[in-house]
């Protein structure tokens, strides 16, 4: 049931390393580079809309992006300012198969590095602005699950169980 690109699985729900607040990216150097190919390549194969590092098992404070307009980076990642409130069916590679409709910020702007070093320093809105909290969420530790209501989680618990054994 694993997605499965080289040497790089999409780590599941239940796997430590998704529950673990990822480490700031001290130099980008060429394994940089190499791991945000290679994590463009295992989301475009998922295919999905964002990855951590974590989810291919990579404690490494950066994610990669692509709505439509072209796989992107960005490392060391902060939110910096958010507003408004959206409600969306949000999903997740490591939840695989399972949606859940979350309530967030609208808009957000958000300041990290790109490859070479150079400021990015966006203003997100909609999927975009969705996308960089979900994948903010990873870097921090934090899955999609932990965002679920009581009642959310209730009826997600039969299937989140199945999700964590499933990969053992
Ligand atoms: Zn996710």
């Amino acid at each position: 049931m694993l997605c499965c690109v080289s040497q790089y699985p999409i780590r599941i729900y239940g796997d430590p390393v998704l529950k673990q607040p990822t480490q700031v990216v001290d130099d980008i150097d060429a394994s940089i580079a190499k791991l945000a190919a290679d994590m463009i390549e295992v989301m475009h194969k998922a295919p999905g809309v964002g990855l951590a590092a974590n989810q291919i098992g990579i404690s490494k404070r950066m994610f990669v992006y692509d709505i439509g307009a072209g796989a992107k980076v960005v490392i060391n990642p902060e939110i910096t300012e958010s507003d408004g409130q959206w409600t969306y069916e949000e999903g997740c590679l490591s939840v695989p198969g399972l949606y859940w409709p979350i309530v967030r910020p609208k808009r957000v702007h958000l300041e990290g590095l790109d490859l070479d070093g150079n400021r990015v320093s966006v203003d997100a809105e909609d999927l975009e602005a969705r996308v960089f909290q979900h994948e903010l969420d990873h870097l921090n530790g934090v899955l999609l699950v932990q965002r679920l209501d009581e009642d959310q989680l209730r009826e997600a618990k039969r299937e989140l169980r199945r999700i964590a054994v499933g990969r053992r």
